[in-house]
């Protein structure tokens, strides 16, 4: 009997592992694919190891105008993947020791929970066997969703982010279809390696969750990419996707190769949760702050709730599950923490990064908030002029609420966005206000100074 089986070895299903483990639990770690999951196999890590090359490309070719010359500048694709696939087989062999020191036992397999405190593990290449446990973690992630646009299964020149990942060569002309995170990675990426990539999205704007007046400053940044958007795709034939404008024109983009980008979807299906009655829906399985399901004895992180398809929130998550589970089995009281969904930063890692933390002015405005914000355009780092050129594009927004001068957001479009956020989220957790960031001294030159400088604004105002 373990004390706990966790379903998924993910950022949320290893994390909890090595918390459990830390504390002397015994646990089971079942993986169908890979140690790692979604984040380090097929998302996080292998994109942002690609996008770093892209941007040493791009470095290499603009370095003229700083008074560096590379003559003939090229990049090879085939090394670009063998890096990405050394860097990720090299983080996942530090996954294993990691699971190795906290005695976790790892099975290569899939789980289902065949009812409380059983699981059903499918060895890959061997018969099934029940396992016995006292808690269980679903932690199962997420997957792309396909949706039912003609021409869009079975389609070789339709990728989604994985088979992008692995393709051999760069593509003449890319089309994204959606303008969410992904998307706009990928957008990035593959346009910085000199393909024509056109990003059709439905909504009016990209990336949902960023501010309205940023979204537009990382679309100009992105000069190269055609935008369609409040475009709704019809149909694909081959490579060229049909779509219509708002205003029911009916357009097509010819590309060469697609990528489908249009989100993720929560694993709630196929482990078990039907015959524990387990709330879930597609959207994701409830759980409340301590991660806790509807089911006794059954804890629930990452994608697979639904509430924050991040990484950082995976872990988190998993924290807060695990420390809830250990205090469970010892005294049956439940731990102190509790998960808290006000602060959760974003980032996205295009050439440039944008990244955000908190409220949007129209999701403060929505809150009831009187808002008083601050916009300075990057240009105004002395740093970041330096590094880019005085016409590049790129801001730093703060918003607070009027009343009582809190900060509730912070976003940003520029170099480092994605390395400076967390200290937003701070600001945020901790309830400072603009008047509190003034006080502080911060590093100069660099580009996040200019939060201070949005505070000062907001305070002078
Ligand atoms: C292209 C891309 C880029 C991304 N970039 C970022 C980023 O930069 N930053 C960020 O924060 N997030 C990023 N994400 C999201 C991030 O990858 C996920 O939020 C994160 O992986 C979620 O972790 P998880 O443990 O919940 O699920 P996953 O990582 O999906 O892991 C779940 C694991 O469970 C396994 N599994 C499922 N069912 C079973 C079963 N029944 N039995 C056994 N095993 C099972 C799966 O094989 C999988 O390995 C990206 C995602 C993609 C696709």
């Amino acid at each position: 009997m373990y004390d706990v089986i966790i379903l998924g070895g993910g950022p949320a299903g290893y994390r909890a592992a090595e918390r459990l483990g830390a504390k002397g639990r015994s646990i089971l770690l079942v993986e169908r694919e890979q140690l790692g999951g979604t984040c380090l196999n097929v998302g996080c890590i292998p994109t942002k190891t690609l996008l770093n090359s892209a941007k040493h490309y791009v470095h290499a070719m603009e370095g003229e105008r700083f008074g560096v010359k590379a003559e003939s500048v090229t990049f090879d694709l085939a090394k670009m993947m063998a890096w990405k696939r050394e860097v990720v087989e090299k983080l996942r062999a530090g996954i294993t020791a990691e699971m190795q020191r906290g005695k976790v036992t790892v099975v290569d397999g899939t789980a289902v929970i065949e009812e409380n405190g059983k699981v059903r593990i499918t060895r890959n290449g061997a018969g099934p066997r029940i396992e016995d446990c006292r808690a269980i973690l679903v932690a199962t992630g997420s997957s792309p969703v396909v949706p039912p646009i003609p021409g869009a299964r079975d389609n070789p020149l339709v990728l989604d982010s994985t088979g992008m990942l692995e393709v051999e060569a760069v593509p003449k002309r890319l089309c994204v279809i959606g303008g969410g995170v992904i998307g706009v990675e990928f957008a990035s990426l593959f346009s910085s390696l000199g393909s024509e990539v056109t990003v059709v999205e439905m909504l009016d704007e990209i990336i949902p969750f960023m501010d309205g007046e940023l979204a537009p400053v990382l679309r100009r940044a992105m000069k190269e990419i055609r935008w369609k958007l409040g475009c709704r795709v019809g149909s694909i034939e081959g490579a060229m996707v049909r779509y219509a404008t708002k205003e029911g024109v009916k357009e097509a983009v010819e590309a060469d190769l697609v990528l489908m980008a249009i989100g993720r979807r929560p694993n709630v299906a196929g482990w078990g949760a039907q015959s524990l009655g387990i709330d879930a829906s597609p959207r994701g399985v409830m759980v409340d702050d301590r991660m806790r399901t509807s089911a006794p004895r059954v804890w629930a992180a990452g994608d697979v709730t639904g509430r924050s398809l991040l990484a950082h929130s995976a872990y988190r998550m998993a924290e807060v599950a695990a420390q809830d589970i250990d205090s469970v089995l010892s005294d049956g009281s439940g731990g102190a923490a509790r998960m808290r969904w006000d602060a959760i930063p974003w980032a996205v890692y295009s050439l440039p990064e944008a990244a955000g933390v908190g409220m949007t002015t129209k999701e403060a405005e929505s809150r009831g908030f009187t808002v008083k914000t601050a916009r300075i355009p990057l240009r105004a780092s002395g740093r970041f002029a330096a590094e880019n050129g005085f016409q590049a594009h790129g801001a730093v927004k703060l918003v607070t609420d009027a009343a009582t001068g809190r900060i509730l957001g912070l976003h940003g479009v520029g170099s480092y966005a994605s390395e400076a956020i967390w200290g937003g989220v701070v600001l945020i957790e901790q309830e400072l206000r603009a008047e509190d960031l003034v006080e502080l001294v911060l590093p100069h030159p660099t580009v996040w100074e200019l939060v201070r400088d949005a505070a000062l604004m907001i305070e002078q105002n």
